[in-house]
């Protein structure tokens, strides 16, 4: 490639067909249209971040695996979302994405349960390897993987009026009840206190396949993973 910022080379390699170059300053998408990539601000503050990010800020903080561990004061690797960004990959409206979603069977040997997925840049087929290696796991672990709290929804995040990534159909909720999200928490002075119950060798499984999960947020959301793979591209 030539000389690209490091950060559209990822792009470029976790979504191969969609974006297709860079050109002054903007990405260059399958259409020939452009995005602005990166507006310049810099250190803004998280609240302004998480609000009206630019692409670039979608990648503000690197996303780590490996052991669990409690995130830092706003350090929400994934959670900074521009919307235009997944609109354009995924589809500007609910109609646009449900006829860009295929059918995941979830838990095909235990469950076999129909859920609506992304088929763009094959996340259906990433799900479906979750899927598959998920129920391979001891039955101690199933409690965890149903009943799906949520996939494909043309929603709202609570308490905002941005899009959540579960509206694209790239999203997908693990069982409530065994699960821990920051907007339950009653705060004492406002620092969030870490809570998570959803086992290592699940979170692994996702990651393996390109999944982001949310219980590596301090605004930790354990039942949330969300298909990103850029933030695996090398
Ligand atoms: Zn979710």
């Amino acid at each position: 490639m030539p000389e690209y910022p490091p950060l559209v080379k990822k792009l470029m390699k976790a979504y191969p067909g969609k974006i297709t170059g860079y050109k002054n300053d903007s990405l260059v998408w399958f259409d020939n249209s452009k995005m602005q990539f990166d507006n310049g601000k810099k250190n803004r503050p998280y609240d302004s971040l998480i609000s009206s990010p630019d692409v670039e800020d979608q990648f503000y903080l690197p996303y780590s695996t490996g052991a669990i561990l409690s995130p830092k004061k706003n350090e929400d690797p994934g959670r900074v979302r521009n919307e235009n960004f997944f609109k354009k990959m995924y589809g500007t409206t609910k109609k646009d994405v449900i006829a860009n979603c295929a059918t995941v069977m979830w838990l095909k040997k235990s469950l076999n349960q129909k859920i609506l997925f992304s088929k763009i840049n094959g996340a259906n087929i990433q799900l479906q390897k979750v899927s598959d290696e998920l129920d391979l796991l001891p039955d101690s672990l199933k409690k965890y993987l149903s009943p799906l709290a949520g996939t494909f929804n043309w929603r709202t995040i609570e308490g905002t009026n941005r899009l959540s990534p579960h509206s694209f159909g790239i999203a997908i909720d693990l069982s409530v009840k065994h699960s821990d999200y920051w907007l339950w928490q009653k705060t004492k002075n406002g620092e969030l206190k870490y809570r998570n119950k959803m086992p290592l060798a699940i979170v692994k499984i996702f990651e393996k396949h390109g999944f982001i999960w949310g219980g590596r947020w301090y605004h930790y959301d354990t039942m949330h993973f969300e298909y990103r793979p850029e933030f695996f591209a090398i």
